[in-house]
C-alpha cells in the first residue's frame, strides 16, 4: 500500500496532542451505548489526521458484522465512484475518516422488509460523535453521503438542489467545504436517472478538483475524471 504523505511524523506538538485526543475519543465512541433502540456496537472507520471526512447515513447489518462502514453492496457502488477518480477502496479507507449520522445499526423494520430509519432523537444523540470528529480532525473537505447525512449540514428539499454543488460550512468552530453525494444504494432510483448520473458526475468532479482531495490522493486522476 502506498504511504500517505501525512502519515510521516512531521507533526508539531499541538498536532500530536490532537492525535492523542482523537484516539481517546475513538475509545469513547466504541464504548457508546446511549441509544436503547439500536443494535450496537458502533461502526468505526477512524483515520487520525484525515483532511477529508465522509459522513454517511447509518450502518446496515453487514457493516455491523464486519465492523467497518460501507462494507456491502452500497459500498461496492460508492468505491466504484471513487475508482473513477483514480482512488481505490484500500487507499480511501486508509486516508479518509468515515463517520455517519448514527453509528449503530438501527435494526430491521418490524415486517423485516428493510432497515429501520433512525429516530430523530437517535440522530440528535449520535450527533455528538460527528461533531466531536469535526472539532478533533478539523477537516478541509466533508463528503455527505445520502439525505440523512446531507440534512446534518445543508438545508435542502430535493437532492437535485444540492448534489453537484459545494457548500462553505462553518460548524463546531471549523470552516470546511461540504460536497453532497446521493446514497449509493441500489434502491435509489434518483442515482440511476439521467439527471442523477449527471449531477453525480459534477459532484465527483468537485471532489477531484478540491485541494484537500488532491492532497489526500496525490496519485489520483485530476479534475477531468468523471463518474461512470
Ligand atoms: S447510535 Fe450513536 S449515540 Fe446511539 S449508541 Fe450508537 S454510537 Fe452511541
Amino acid at each position: 500500500m502506498r504511504q500517505h504523505p501525512r502519515t510521516e511524523d512531521s507533526r508539531d506538538p499541538a498536532e500530536r496532542l490532537a492525535a492523542l485526543g482523537f484516539a481517546a475519543y475513538v475509545d469513547t465512541l466504541r464504548a457508546c451505548r446511549l441509544c436503547p433502540g439500536v443494535v450496537p456496537p458502533p461502526v468505526v472507520g477512524a483515520v487520525p489526521q484525515a483532511r477529508v471526512v465522509l459522513i454517511g447515513q447509518a450502518p446496515g447489518p453487514r457493516e455491523r458484522e464486519q465492523g467497518r462502514p460501507f462494507a456491502y453492496t452500497a459500498g461496492t457502488t460508492l468505491f466504484r465512484w471513487f475508482a473513477a477518480l483514480g482512488v481505490d477502496e484500500e487507499s480511501f479507507r486508509a486516508r479518509v475518516h468515515m463517520g455517519a449520522a448514527i453509528r449503530c445499526f438501527p435494526g430491521k423494520l418490524p415486517n423485516r422488509t428493510g432497515d429501520r430509519r433512525p429516530a430523530r432523537e437517535e440522530i440528535e444523540t449520535c450527533s455528538r460523535h460527528w461533531r466531536a470528529e469535526l472539532r478533533l480532525l478539523r477537516p478541509a473537505l466533508v463528503l455527505l453521503v445520502g439525505r440523512l447525512a446531507i440534512d446534518l449540514l445543508v438545508r435542502h428539499a430535493r437532492l437535485d438542489e444540492v448534489v453537484g454543488r459545494q457548500f462553505a460550512i462553518e460548524r463546531e468552530g471549523q470552516r470546511f467545504d461540504a460536497v453532497p453525494l446521493p446514497h449509493p444504494s441500489g434502491l435509489s432510483r434518483w442515482v440511476q436517472s439521467e439527471r442523477g448520473r449527471r449531477l453525480l458526475g459534477q459532484a465527483l468532479g468537485r471532489l477531484a478538483a478540491h485541494p484537500a482531495w488532491r492532497e489526500t490522493f496525490p496519485e489520483a486522476a485530476g479534475p477531468g475524471a468523471a463518474a461512470r
